[in-house]
């Protein structure tokens, strides 16, 4: 599996870490501990089209957004995810 990065160009997934599911909404600060508890540890298991974020921990060191199907490992495409603050 390759994986476009948009400073790197395609590289070897080995070059990446998997660091989580890109679609998790954490809770507010003072939600219950149920709450935390299904956000922290409870996923879905999808199959087809997956937002996920990547490290490209042996290149750029930049967090990338991928959109990867999880059927087929086929990637739609990615893009940086930009530091807190970094558009305003
Ligand atoms: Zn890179």
């Amino acid at each position: 599996m390759r994986i476009p990065c948009p400073f790197c160009g395609p590289r070897s997934v080995s070059e990446f870490t998997y660091e989580g599911d890109a679609t998790v909404v954490r809770p507010p600060l003072d939600a219950d501990p149920d709450t935390w508890f299904a956000a922290v540890y409870e996923r879905t298991n999808p199959r087809g089209s997956h937002q996920e974020i990547w490290h490209h921990i042996q290149g750029c060191r930049s967090f990338l957004r991928v959109s990867r199907d999880t059927a087929t490992h086929a990637i739609q495409g990615a893009a940086m995810i930009a530091p807190e603050g970094a558009d305003e």
